[in-house]
């Protein structure tokens, strides 16, 4: 049999070097359990004479104590160990920096929508919206361009099989704000139009503003004053205009509407092709056919009319080139917003 210094000593080094608390109690169980190591010592005792008995008993118990001490000791150190382990872990390092959170940003297009809501609201505009699938008459008919008109062929026109149209412009809703309320009347519509083009400055869908004034009274000079202010405010710029003859069936006169280069002041540059100026809208004042169309008196009310690609503005704002970088949905471009 092993003396009991040797136990001892294996003991030590055994409980000293346990890794984890599993071992250390099957430590316990080799020399303290029920047939650990010094239990069986211990049973050895009756075979000695009575007057050793004693001493013998006393360096037995001696030996446990030692056993049971140093195990007590390892299973501290091994249970602050397991703590400080497991607090490293949870460890919260405050000088990570944040999660951010993804703001979304509105597209040029809304924001120029809520922009002209904003100028025209202010001038006491009412807003109204018609339907995208139109019919021949709210499309053509009705503005002054009868079956067989030339000016079918200015526009290149969705059609579906039934007579029905992806309407072309957002005049439509002029003949629908006319027979709904008599004048005087100021009506602004916003939308979506359709035509059949696709390169860097047409999309087959655009968003236009048309924008209807009738009243008694109304002249040229009511519509050049109002177009000035309305593109003022809207390129946040003391912009100049320049009014160009031109032809509209549904008006009488007609004026492109150019603004000075936004980018230029005049000067001439690229974006204006040398010319100091920017084409940006179409204008008139309505004509007398279209009136007498939605059954208000041409002799007594006036009005003019004038649409304009928001698409259009909006590049032109943002110094943007290409048309179809709007639609094209790239995040990339979107946040730039
Ligand atoms: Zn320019």
């Amino acid at each position: 049999m092993q003396s009991l210094e040797e136990i001892l000593q294996q003991a030590t080094s055994t409980i000293q070097s346990a890794a984890d608390l599993k071992s250390l109690d099957q430590c316990r169980v080799h020399y303290l359990g029920k047939k650990g190591q010094l239990t069986e010592y211990l049973k050895t005792l009756g075979q000695l004479p009575p007057e050793e008995r004693p001493a013998a008993g006393q360096k037995i118990n001696a030996a446990k104590e030692a056993i049971q001490t140093l195990i007590e000791a390892r299973d501290a150190e091994l249970k602050k160990t397991l703590i400080e382990k497991q607090l490293a872990a949870e460890a919260v390092d405050v000088t990570l920096p944040g999660r951010s959170v993804n703001f979304g940003s509105i597209h040029p297009i809304t924001q120029t929508f809520a922009d002209m809501r904003k100028i025209f609201s202010q001038m006491g505009f009412i807003f109204m919206e018609g339907p995208e699938i139109e019919d021949d008459y709210h499309n053509f008919a009705a503005l002054n361009v009868p079956p067989l008109h030339p000016a079918r062929a200015m526009q290149d026109t969705f059609y579906f099989s039934d007579g029905l149209l992806l309407r072309a412009h957002t005049s439509t809703v002029q003949i629908r704000a006319m027979k709904k309320i008599a004048p005087p009347l100021r009506v602004v519509a916003m939308g979506r139009v359709y035509r059949r083009d696709f390169d860097m400055t047409h999309t087959p869908m655009f968003h236009q503003m048309e924008c209807l004034v009738i009243d008694e009274g109304i002249t040229f000079a009511n519509l050049k004053a109002l177009l000035l202010q309305f593109l003022r405010e809207f390129f946040a710029a003391e912009v100049s205009i320049r009014l160009r003859p031109s032809y509209f069936p549904f008006t009488e006169p007609s004026a492109e509407v150019d603004i000075s280069c936004l980018n230029c002041s005049g000067k001439g540059c690229r974006i204006c092709k040398n010319t100091g100026w920017l084409e940006v809208l179409g204008c008139g004042m309505v004509h007398p056919n279209v009136l007498r169309e939605v059954g208000i008196d041409s002799e007594r009310y006036r009005g003019f009319a004038f649409g304009v690609g928001l698409d259009r503005l909006t590049l032109l704002k943002y110094g943007l080139s290409d048309l179809r970088s709007l639609f094209e949905n790239d995040l990339r471009f979107l946040r730039q917003f």
